[in-house]
């Protein structure tokens, strides 16, 4: 058994402590612990989190190899300080059988960077008609209890009544992609200001806010639980917080970008700022930021969404939506809640492990850093400063938005149930 210490670790920002591990488990966390037959790691202050946990992944594998497969996505997840991922259904086949969802779930236990757990597609082929057999995939080797047609909305009341009521049976989870079709037929950006200017097709506010609205109302009526996938409104923001009070068993998650970026860089006309939801106005990051803050939002999820070179370096409208994320999620969230006071790293971990896999009722994941518990564990170099540079990822694609900007915080160190898969900001 290899015995690892890394000394002297501000665990979740806190004090400086050595935490040590033996084998797959944290053996130790303290001060002056005798590195006797360990290797040593000198953190110098560096702080320690969980395993970060990301609940939205698009590994694209089986069917869109050429953009990403389970082994070079789960290694941009490592190099991003993640030690589990959840893989969207948006496959080629979908995976909305538990033989898809098994095929992805053996492809991530060999990847052996980072755990793989597969979401389910809540209909078949995602065509929101009929039900998917959600009972097999959740009885399967893969044991799915998260179910999704993100890329698509369940626009149908019926078809998302039903599968709410499913998936109460077992614990699970319906996680929803709020888009009103009708109202976002031909959109290309966010509509507002920006898109009447630049007459691109508007993706209005609205056709988020109104599914959610629905969607919060349709859990309550059942009794179930309901997800709320990528919010980008300050509206979607307001729906939310009154679900909640009102006890609606509901949790939403914003992406790295949406608390970033605004609408104002589409007009740059530059595809690689096109994505679903569209990025939005600084009154929406603003209200997202303070959301996350608050715990409106419950979580970070990077919807980490690779495509090739051909499908994003194009005219803006034929270009594909979506953006890679893994490896730069931490630091736009150091720079965007840590760095402005929103949240301390406590607070980081909580939205970045704990919660999304309480969330995914994934076990030995979002765990906490203690003695006992398994060895995921992050270590981020918080003063690093350094300016994105795709040609480094370990991501099979490159469409990232942040090409050229300076960004803080550096992953160091990723361990795997305690064997490093990042070592000195290198993949192992
Ligand atoms: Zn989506």
């Amino acid at each position: 058994m290899t015995k690892i210490l890394i000394r002297g670790a501000k665990v979740l920002g806190g004090e400086p402590q050595d935490v040590l591990i033996d084998g797959e488990t944290i053996a130790e966390v303290g001060t002056g612990l005798s590195a006797e037959g360990a290797q040593v790691i000198e953190a110098d202050g560096k702080i320690l989190l969980p395993g970060l946990v990301d609940l939205h992944t698009h590994l694209r594998e089986p069917g869109r190899e050429d953009s990403e497969t389970v082994l070079t996505g789960t290694r941009a997840a490592a190099s991003g300080g993640y030690t589990a991922v959840f893989a969207m259904a948006n496959t080629f086949p979908v995976a909305d059988t538990a033989g898809v969802v098994e095929q992805v779930w053996r492809l991530g236990k060999e990847s052996g960077y980072c755990d793989v757990q597969p979401i389910g597609a809540v209909t078949v082929g995602l065509e929101g008609k009929q039900l998917a057999e959600l009972g097999a995939m959740h009885d399967s080797a893969a044991g799915v209890t998260v179910f999704s047609d993100d890329g698509k909305c369940v626009d149908d009341a019926v078809i998302m009544r039903r599968a709410l009521e499913y998936v109460k049976a077992f614990g699970g989870v319906v996680a929803q992609h709020a888009q009103e079709p009708r109202l976002t037929e031909g959109a290309q950006m966010n509509e507002g200001v920006v898109s009447a200017e630049l007459g691109l097709g508007g993706w209005p506010a609205v056709a988020e806010e109104s599914v959610i609205a629905r969607d919060v109302l349709l859990a309550e009526h059942v009794g179930s639980r309901v997800h709320i996938c990528h919010l980008s409104t300050a509206g979607s923001v307001e729906i939310v917080r009154w679900a909640k009070s009102r006890g609606i068993d509901v949790t939403a998650e914003v992406t790295p970008h949406h608390l970033l970026l605004t609408d104002e860089l589409v007009r740059s006309y530059n595809p690689v700022y096109k994505v679903n939801p569209p990025l939005r106005t600084e009154r929406d990051v603003m209200a997202l930021r303070e959301a996350l803050a608050d715990g409106t939002i419950d979580i970070v999820a990077t919807d980490h969404a690779p495509h090739p070179h051909e499908d994003k370096d194009c005219e803006w409208a034929a270009a594909a939506m979506g953006m890679v994320g893994l490896e730069t999620a931490l630091s736009v969230v150091q720079d965007t809640m840590v760095e402005t006071g929103l949240l301390d790293w406590a607070g980081v971990a909580e939205r970045m492990s704990f919660k999304p896999a309480r969330i995914g009722s994934l076990s030995g994941h979002g765990r906490p850093i203690a003695a006992g518990e398994p060895a995921n564990l992050t270590l981020v170099d918080s003063a690093y400063r350094g300016v994105v540079d795709p040609a480094g990822f370990a991501s099979r694609s490159r469409n990232t938005p942040y090409e050229g900007r300076e960004l803080p915080g550096r992953v160091t160190h990723t361990f795997l149930r305690g064997r490093a898969t990042v070592v000195d900001g290198n993949l192992a």
